[in-house]
């Protein structure tokens, strides 16, 4: 099939040979039958090869015969991003290298052929080669935000924070206002020195994410965990109380440092209360805490238990599977056995599902991400209340 690309192809060798047809017929006169000839023989040629689908060598031929000039400029943009769009990466590369060899381009022209091939390079996946051409182009009077941003993007996705925070700054300046994505790297910088140990360094980078004005709940639960390596105990459980309080949501990701903190410091009862107190503000929240329990293995307090119990209770499908009256007993030995015994079975069978989806876009990992490969939007991923089971045969 003959694609978009090839038809604009096409339609360029009608330009070039009406061109050179014009200039035959209006222009120098003793050259007129000279230049005539070869201008139709490679019109047809191209034509030809344009219908016989062989782009590369109607291209070749195209950009041997088209001048680059004010007429024919958008026609090669336009036909460099068709390519692009069409994966056909080469050729794309192929037509913006031309533009960007011929000598009587503007300086907006050459920046608008740089910033294509620089595209060209993204869309191959030639990120060094992408970033050194982007990286021209962020002084550019035309240009220097769409560059900025394409370069933001290439140090996300390479991890490589301190880039994206200077080029980041850059922008802001450029577009005159602050935006939310600085403080998510000076976390991301925060977290890296926290895993490594450089708990003082970690700190400061989290003073600068408060600067950066945003990544607030995430700046919390980095401090949070900080503190819980340093053996700051009610510290750390003052700011997980704290990011509850912010997002009800995160319950399921807190739940188990929570736990942990209260049982070093020996204060399990402060936990039940605290617990209470949560579920008797929002009954729903029961689920959340009994998801949490049986991914996270919890065995205490009660209060936990007693959640997991009513899960399974109010759930027709898992107590179809469990003897409803011993869940029902009194000794609550008897109840933690059944419990536990549907809970082993749930952890199993999720174990390799999903735990959490992204609020955007639905992407769902099995790892907790504050930068959602998909969408790449920041801080919008949240962890699942419901369980994904995979009840695939192997
Ligand atoms: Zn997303």
């Amino acid at each position: 099939m003959p694609t978009d690309a090839t038809f604009i192809l096409a339609g360029l060798f009608v330009v070039a040979a009406a061109a050179g047809w014009a200039f035959a017929r209006f222009g120098g006169s003793r050259e007129k039958e000279n230049t005539k000839a070869p201008i139709s023989a490679d019109y047809l040629r191209g034509l030809n090869l344009v219908l016989d689908q062989q782009t590369d060598e109607a291209l070749e031929l195209f950009i041997r015969m088209a001048k680059v000039d004010s007429n024919t400029l958008e026609t090669h943009f336009a036909l460099g991003h068709l390519f692009r769009r069409r994966g056909e990466v080469d050729r794309a590369i192929r037509v913006h290298q031309n533009l960007l060899a011929r000598p009587n381009l503007n300086e907006t022209q050459r920046h608008q052929a740089l910033f294509s091939l620089a595209e060209d390079y993204l869309g191959a996946g030639l990120y060094d080669r992408a970033e050194k051409l982007f990286l021209q182009l962020t002084e550019s009077p035309t240009i220097a935000t769409r560059a900025l941003e394409n370069l933001i993007n290439i140090y996300e996705s390479e991890s490589e924070w301190m880039r994206a925070i200077e080029a980041h700054r850059k922008l802001e300046v450029l577009n005159g206002e602050k935006s939310s994505r600085g403080g998510q790297y000076y976390c991301e910088l925060a977290e890296l020195a926290r895993v490594q140990g450089n708990f003082e360094l970690a700190r400061q980078y989290l003073k600068n994410s408060i600067r950066g004005g945003s990544g607030a709940l995430r700046g919390i639960l980095i401090r949070a965990a900080i503190e819980k390596d340093q053996g700051d105990y009610p510290e750390a459980l003052r700011l997980y109380e704290q990011i509850v309080e912010k997002d009800r949501r995160f319950t399921v990701e807190v739940l188990g440092p929570l736990l942990e903190c209260h049982k070093k410091i020996g204060s399990i009862k402060e936990l039940e209360k605290y617990l209470e107190q949560l579920l008797k503000n929002e009954p729903s929240l029961q689920q959340d805490i009994a998801y949490a329990a049986v991914i996270g293995n919890f065995t205490e307090p009660d209060i936990i238990i007693r959640c997991m119990e009513n899960f399974i209770l109010s759930n027709d499908l898992f107590r179809s599977f469990v003897d409803v009256k011993a869940m029902m007993s009194e000794d609550p030995k008897i109840r933690h056995e059944h419990t536990s015994r549907i809970a082993d079975a749930l952890r199993d069978l999720s174990v390799n599902s999903a735990r959490y989806l992204c609020t955007n876009c639905g992407y769902s990992s099995q790892n907790f991400i504050w930068h959602c490969p998909s969408c790449k939007n920041w801080e919008t991923v949240r962890p699942l209340r419901i369980f994904q089971i995979d009840v695939s045969m192997s």
